[in-house]
């Protein structure tokens, strides 16, 4: 028989309210709270008046208490990647919930169904006409209506192919007796990073061309488009300018991260600042045995291998190797002072998604301290 073990480093949450973020064991990860906040607020007054709303991705922080957050700052509902993080958002408070996976096994697809019947605010998406078959055929079999998007191929990834595949999809749909179609998802996942913001606005706009004409289509043939989603933090202000576009699917613009704060804004060229950085990872020098390099105990494990490197708060010439799994080897050739074992650092980290599903919690923190503690509870959860 096997029960679930305790997991030590839980033990002492009740003890960590308060403390200083440099006083926190490590690799610990944190969000400064005030940006947060920022960040939360920045997208809708940006994007107030535009007739673009906010839904935001929760696959970037995979933690019902910012879902919570998000809603209350105005988003229509959030996106979730997976059916299991869905099930953990709906579970959890969060009551509209967009899938922008599709579900195509039938464990997923009867688990979806089952979620559906118990949560109205669940929509899932489609991209192929099995599946919209099998989507049918299960919703028939549990009794329900079924609400479904169509997702649009934009990045040779996942989605129909736009054009005539794409309204006949939809059509499809809206004729089972048992799916109701809402709309339209089309995701332009390369673009998001395209560097220099009218370079990238130009790349997004043209990207989306055979999806708007797929809109058109689909709206001269009466179809329900009151969802037509996609875009994320890099083209969150480019997107009012699709025709029939209804909401962004921002997830990193919550936290930012290297990869972001590189790819530049409209106001400024070499730094992508309409969001600040508000996720870190608190490591600690663990060996300073040779000059010019610190090892920590923050690697793979606690950054990931992602590019760039991850950047060390107030140390501009550090460069971090997270290449080991469990150990980061910093070189210099310059230091702010100098280091001794024990040492905390505080990191911006190279991508927020895949290094936020790496740990359990991420610590609160407002003017250096723990004020609360937020449990990722769909952490792992790429089912
Ligand atoms: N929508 C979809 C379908 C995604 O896959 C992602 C992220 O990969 C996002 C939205 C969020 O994008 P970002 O983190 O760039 O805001
Ligand atoms: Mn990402």
């Amino acid at each position: 028989l096997w029960s679930p073990p305790i997991k030590a480093n839980n033990h002492d949450i009740a003890n960590e309210i308060g403390k200083s973020k440099w006083d926190l064991d490590t690799p610990a990860l944190c969000v400064d709270l005030d940006k947060l906040e920022q960040n939360l607020k920045k997208v809708h007054t940006r994007l107030a008046g535009t007739g673009v709303g906010v839904r935001p991705h929760i696959k970037t922080h995979k933690c019902p208490a910012l879902a919570s957050m998000q809603m209350e700052a105005g988003a229509l509902g959030v996106c979730a990647a997976k059916l299991s993080e869905s099930e953990i958002m709906l579970g959890n408070g969060i009551s509209e919930v967009l899938m922008t996976g599709v579900n195509v096994t039938i464990p997923k697809i009867q688990r979806a169904m089952a979620l559906r019947r118990k949560h109205p605010g669940f929509i899932q998406a489609v991209d192929n006409p099995q599946n919209a078959q099998d989507l049918q055929e299960a919703a028939r079999a549990t009794g329900i209506m079924a609400d479904v998007v169509v997702d649009i191929d934009v990045i040779r990834r996942s989605g129909v192919m736009p054009g005539k595949p794409a309204l006949a999809l939809a059509q499809m749909v809206d004729k089972m007796p048992n799916l109701n179609f809402r709309g339209i998802l089309a995701y332009d996942g390369g673009v998001q990073h395209v560097k220099g913001f009218q370079k990238r606005r130009e790349r997004a706009l043209n990207t989306f061309e055979p999806v708007v004409d797929t809109y058109e289509q689909m709206k001269k043939s009466g179809l329900n488009l009151e969802i037509f989603s996609g875009g994320g933090t890099g083209t969150y202000d480019i997107m009012s300018e699709v025709p029939g576009f209804t909401d962004v699917q921002v997830g990193s613009y919550l936290f930012m991260d290297c990869q972001y704060i590189e790819i530049g804004g409209a106001n400024n060229e070499t730094e992508f600042d309409d969001f600040a950085p508000s996720l870190t990872v608190m490591t600690t020098v663990v060996n300073t045995n040779h000059p010019g390099r610190l090892v920590t105990d923050s690697g793979a494990k606690a950054l990931t291998l992602n590019r760039p490197t991850a950047w060390v708060l107030g140390e501009p010439d550090f460069v971090y190797n997270a290449g080991s799994d469990e150990y980061g080897t910093i070189t210099f050739e310059k230091a702010s002072k100098t280091y001794k074992v024990g040492d905390p650092l505080e990191v911006i980290v190279p991508h927020c998604d895949p290094v936020v599903n790496l740990y359990d919690k991420i610590y609160g923190i407002r003017n250096e301290r723990v004020e609360s503690i937020l449990p990722i509870l769909a952490r792992g959860m790429s089912q």
